[in-house]
């Protein structure tokens, strides 16, 4: 068995409320393989964002290691964190987070910018990506000339602007209705069995049921699998 892309080892994260330390995850230890396709669940507040966020190197533990694709995160310095986001995990979130001034090319285009690729490589990559997930005749559009799920596979295509590896996504479905949500459920499949590693939180059983494997959370620990 090849070493886990994603190791979480005993990892402990409290905030710090005033004077209170809250905490938010309790000693989660989690593998999660190259290729895997994982779900996690559980109620508001049980620690879900925050362990998609330091699996992601936006926020940091209290105690504990998270490697990613044999990168110890809690020994990075936020430049090497920041380069690790670029190239090696792509982000979605529930309110998709695309720049409202960027038309859908510019958005997929601007990791490629922070990654310095070349204008004409970035242009062609970002038609290609925008036509993959079936926004080809919508790479001039603004955000808000585009309904929900559309935005949401913008923020799909930018994600993989820089063919990372891991693709991680927070609620990505929340905000859309059903039919919509599965839709970007199926592209997230394919995706997945293009070979690449996802980790999606979500509260819908019904999305969940995409994942080949479902984590469940309960307040800051793994509950079962
Ligand atoms: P979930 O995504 O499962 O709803 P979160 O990871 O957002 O849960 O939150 C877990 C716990 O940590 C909650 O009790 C929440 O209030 C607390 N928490 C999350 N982020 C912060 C923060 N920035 N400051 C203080 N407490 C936080
Ligand atoms: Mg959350």
């Amino acid at each position: 068995m090849p070493e886990p892309i994603i190791i979480v080892d005993d990892v402990h994260k409290s905030y710090l409320m005033g004077k209170e330390a809250v905490p938010a995850l309790r000693g989660v230890t989690l593998n999660i393989h190259q290729g895997e396709f994982v779900c996690l669940m559980g109620p508001s507040g049980s620690g879900k964002t925050t362990l998609l966020n330091i699996i992601g190197g936006l926020d940091d533990a209290s105690r504990g290691h998270i490697i990613v694709e044999g990168e110890n995160l809690v020994s990075h310095t936020e430049n090497e964190l920041a380069l690790l986001r670029l190239h090696k995990m792509g982000f979605i979130f529930q309110n998709y987070n695309l720049l409202a001034n960027f038309t859908a090319q510019e958005n997929v285009e601007a990791p490629m910018v922070l990654a310095k690729v070349g204008r004409k490589a970035r242009k062609e990559k970002a038609v290609a990506l925008l036509e993959k997930v079936g926004l080809g005749d919508r790479s001039h559009h603004y955000p808000s000339e585009l309904s929900g799920g559309q935005q949401q596979r913008v923020a799909i295509a930018r994600a993989l602007a820089n063919d990372p590896p891991i693709l991680i996504a927070d609620e990505m479905t929340g905000d859309l209705d059903s039919e919509t949500g599965f839709a970007i459920m199926r592209l997230a499949s394919q995706l997945n069995q293009d070979g690449m590693t996802i980790v999606f939180v979500t509260h819908d059983p019904r999305m969940a049921k995409f994942a080949g494997r479902v984590i469940e959370l309960r307040d800051g620990k793994i509950l079962e699998e």
